[in-house]
């Protein structure tokens, strides 16, 4: 069994990036910038948003945050996502979901520049990403694929489960395993809530990416020998034993599955330290279009 290691394979790849960076600056050219625009104080959110802008600091990136209060309103917000769209230093930017309440989420996606939205998330992108154009991937995705290139898991003619439809994991995953390519040319069953017996779909998957944020909703009897396992679950459950209050975990029964698996992610340090690294990858793709090279 191999362990799908996402924490060193993303420093390989932001050390890549920092290369490319470094050498932008000898030429004198500018820096890539990301922005990230974040509504509130939802404590996960903050500790991503956290992450992605040291990231960028770490990878010689300019990075911005625009944090703004809880009760924004969603005109503010869009003025916010209007002056990202003009700032010609700002090559990409994220806004950080969940949105409040009280802010339309599609309203706000639609707003964002396709050509500044280095989440992937916009129609334009998304409609590229399923026709096979070159465009900005969601991050998740496109880190699980990158982590299924670079340890070369065969993918071709394989039969993946993909549980969880939402439109940032589970709906393109879906698309890009089955697209031309490598790694691609997968048949794809997706799988929701309202899929009849899982377990009988589960147990005949070559490979399984789980994203539904169920703690330990994958057992070892839902698993075939040798199946390729991809945990995207990242759920705090509350353990006051900690000084966090809370620890992570993914939506597999890791230490069970782990023992049928070929290939297995870890949570923390599979899927999630890749998300960041494929966001700074699109954000040099960002810089790349306007500068026009
Ligand atoms: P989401 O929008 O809540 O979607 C969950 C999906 O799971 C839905 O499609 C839902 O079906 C399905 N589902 C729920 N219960 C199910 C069940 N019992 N059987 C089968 N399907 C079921 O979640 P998300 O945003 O995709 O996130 C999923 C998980 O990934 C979360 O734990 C999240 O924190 C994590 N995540 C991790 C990363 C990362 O970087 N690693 C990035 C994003 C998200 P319906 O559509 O029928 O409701």
């Amino acid at each position: 069994m191999t362990i799908l290691d996402g924490k060193k394979l993303s420093n390989q790849i932001k050390e890549e990036i920092a290369a490319e960076v470094a050498s932008i600056k000898e030429r004198g050219e500018k820096v890539p910038h990301l922005a990230a625009v974040l509504v509130g104080n939802d404590g996960a959110s903050l500790t991503y948003v956290g992450s992605k802008v040291r990231s960028c600091e770490r990878i010689g990136f300019k990075s911005t945050l625009k944090h703004l209060p809880e009760e924004t309103t969603e005109d503010e917000l869009l003025t916010v996502v209007s002056q990202l769209n003009d700032d010609p230093d700002i090559d990409g930017y994220i806004v950080q979901l969940p949105l409040p309440k009280h802010i339309d989420e599609e309203k706000v996606l639609l707003a964002v520049h396709p050509d500044k939205d280095v989440d992937g998330f916009h129609p334009a992108n998304f409609g590229k990403m399923a026709l096979d154009m070159e465009t900005f991937i969601p991050a998740t995705p496109y880190g699980i694929m990158e982590m299924l290139r670079r340890y070369e898991v065969e993918t071709e003619g394989k039969h993946a489960v993909v549980i969880g439809r939402s439109h940032i994991v589970g709906r393109p995953i879906s698309i890009l395993l089955s697209r031309k390519g490598k790694p691609g040319n997968a048949t794809v069953t997706l799988c929701h809530s309202r899929t009849k017996d899982i377990k009988a779909i589960t147990r005949e998957a070559d490979i399984i990416v789980s994203a539904l944020g169920i703690p330990h909703f994958l057992k070892a009897d839902m698993v075939k020998d040798g199946a390729v396992i991809i945990d995207v679950g990242i759920t705090r459950v509350p353990d006051p034993g900690r000084e966090r209050g809370y620890y992570i975990t993914g939506d597999v029964d890791f230490k069970a599955v782990s023992q049928k698996a070929s290939y297995i992610t870890p949570v923390p340090g599979g899927v999630g330290p890749m998300t960041i690294a494929m966001l700074l990858k699109n954000t040099l793709l960002a810089r790349e279009r306007h500068s026009g090279r």
